[in-house]
Formats: structure tokens, sequence, C-alpha cells
């Protein structure tokens, strides 16, 4: 499939590693599938996670329309935010966000983690809205302050997901499918998180628009099943409604798996912590507390349930989060008491 229509900024050189955890397939036990990864933690922009790739294609709207500042939201430690602000310091763009405190009184200025990287990478403001505040709205109100001085805003939904960021995961399908192609390898499932949807549509307009047979497996970070495969459909419909491909995507080629990310989405849990502390402790990979610690508490889950037989291979799709390990020590050293 022909993206070369679409104007996209670069911020990783070449593909990123795709390789197999030996150590990690083996302490799942004999049965376990063959477990792989792609480290997309790896890709481009301060460090680096899944919204490097939709930020690619986003970004280069927002050039294009003349925008000389981006604005986006988020959750506290939110990593879209600072990889956004990232991707404006590298092209010289001012960068403003809103952040819903999901949880009352998480928002701390002075965190470390990303909070720390949002001041060091110079975030021009930023505004605090409580849970449930229409974020759509806020964002606006920030592009209209800035359009009564001359400057001109371009709004990034939370996430970056829309039809134009999940073309950052159809180009990571297509990078997918020459790595298969020149390892030799298949697969037999991809395990990814699953939240505001961008990479889990989006990877799936990819396969359908280049006819990769290979299922998808979303583990929820902040949504069962009914609310988020609705969600996860619609995103990856829009993605094939922008590239024209003219079909309607399946409801069954959408599965998602709930019951990992509670109590809350961000906050932790002991599944989390376990699976944080294996891939530190079997192969050096650092995961993340919000996100692909659960993910991989998903994966870890379903190999023990029996959803995968031996000799099967499953990919393991990390998306980043690196900073947010920063301020969980105890949590993550096992030193705190989380729920089950
Ligand atoms: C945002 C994020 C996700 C979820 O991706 P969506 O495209 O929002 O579903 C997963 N992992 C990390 C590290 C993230 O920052």
């Amino acid at each position: 499939m022909d993206l070369s229509r679409f104007a996209r900024r670069r911020y990783t050189e070449g593909a990123t590693p795709l390789h197999p955890l030996p150590r990690l397939s083996a302490a799942l036990g004999p049965e376990a599938p063959e477990i792989w990864i792609k480290r997309d933690d790896l890709l481009g922009l301060a460090p680096g996670g899944n919204k490097t790739r939709k930020l690619e294609f986003l970004v280069a709207d927002a050039l294009a329309q003349g925008a000389d500042t981006l604005v986006t939201c988020g959750a506290p430690q939110s990593n879209h935010c600072r990889i956004t602000l990232a991707a404006a310091v590298r092209e010289g763009l001012r960068c403003r966000f809103v952040i819903e405190e999901r949880v009352p009184g998480s928002f701390r200025e002075d965190a470390s983690g990303n909070h720390f990287l949002f001041r060091l990478m110079g975030v021009e403001d930023l505004v605090v809205v409580p849970a449930g505040s229409d974020m759509a709205a806020a964002m606006q109100r920030v592009a209209d302050e800035l359009a009564a001085t001359g400057r001109r805003a371009y709004v990034i939904p939370g996430g970056g997901s829309n039809a134009l960021g999940g073309l950052g995961y159809v180009a990571c399908a297509q990078e997918l499918q020459q790595q298969c192609f020149e390892l030799g390898v298949q697969f037999d499932d991809v395990v990814v998180g699953s939240g505001s949807s961008g990479t889990h549509g989006g990877l799936l307009a990819g396969f359908l628009g280049n006819r990769i047979a290979l299922p998808i497996t979303g583990i929820g970070v902040s949504r069962d099943p009914a609310e988020q495969e609705p969600l996860v459909w619609h995103e990856a419909q829009a993605v094939c409604d922008l590239l024209g491909l003219g079909l309607t995507v399946p409801r069954e080629a959408v599965v998602s798996v709930g019951g990992y990310w509670q109590p809350k989405y961000s906050l932790p849990n002991a599944r989390m912590v376990e699976a944080v502390q294996l891939l530190a402790r079997t192969e050096a990979i650092l995961l993340d507390p919000v996100y692909t610690g659960k993910v991989m508490a998903g994966l870890v889950g379903l190999v023990r349930e029996g959803r995968w037989r031996r000799g099967q291979r499953v990919l393991f799709l990390h998306t980043g989060g690196l900073p947010s390990l920063f301020g969980s020590e105890a949590v993550l050293l096992g030193r705190a008491g989380v729920p089950r």
C-alpha cells in the first residue's frame, strides 16, 4: 500500500528491532509459545514510543498548515504529551498541554518522570482540568487564546489517535511485514496495548490494507472489551476510510482483553509489578507501570490460561513509556502494597 501521498516527518532511522525473548519464553514454562518483541520503545524522540509514529504524520500536517504551536492533552505523566513536546522542540514549534486529572490530586508539577521532562524540554504552558472535562473544548480554548495573539495552534487529540495519527501504525504494519519477510519468520498473534486506540486500530487497518492475515490481541489499559472494542473499530474504520480502501472493518477482527488494567487506569496492580520485574530480570528490557507493564501482565496471563500452544509465535509490541518507571520505585520493587 502506498503511503507516500501523505506528508510525513521522520523521527526514527530505519526499522525498530524485532527479536525473540528466549529467557522470558523459558521462564513461562515448557508449554509456553515462543515470545518475540518489536521494540517500538526505541523509536525516536526523547525517549520514543508509539506516539512517535503517529506524530510523524500529525506534525507534518501541522507544518503544512503553518502552525507555530502544538496543543494536545493527556493524563498526568502523559507519554503522549511528552513526545509531542519533543517533536515540537525538534521542529522549532512551541507546545501547550491540557492535563486531565483523572485521579484527583495526581498532578504534581514537580514530580519525576514525564513531569520533569515537560519542564526540562520547556513546555510553554499547561492547564490542569478535572476528570470528565470536555478535552476537545479545553484545547480549543487554548487554540483561541493563541489565535487572539496572532499565533496559530494545531490541536492534536488525546494519544494522537485520529485517522491521520493512525497512519503511523499502518506504516508499522508495513515495516513489520518487511521484517517478517527478511527474517523468514511468521507469527500467530500480536499483543498490543489498547488505550486511545490509534495503535491497535491503526495496526489493524494496516493489516487489512496489506492483507496480512495475523490476528491482533489488544490488552485494554483503561477499558474492558465492551467499551474498548467499539472504540478500536471506529479508529480502524476511520484509518481505512482515509486510505480509501473501500472496506468495512469486520467487527470480529477487533479483539481486546480486559481485566488487567484494574483498579483504574494508571494505578498499579500486583500482576503489573510481576510483569515489569519479570521482563527486567529475564531480558533486561524495561516496561512501564501504566501501559506496557499491564499489557505484558495480560500476555503472561493469557500464556498461563493456555491461549497459545507450544511452538506458536507471539509478538509483543513494546510501545514505550520508560519515564514513568521513575517515580514508582517502591511499587515496582514490591515495597508498597498494591491490589491484586
Ligand atoms: C499511549 C500509550 C499506549 C496506548 O496506545 P494508544 O494508541 O493510545 O491505544 C501504550 N503504551 C504506551 C507506553 C503509551 O504511551
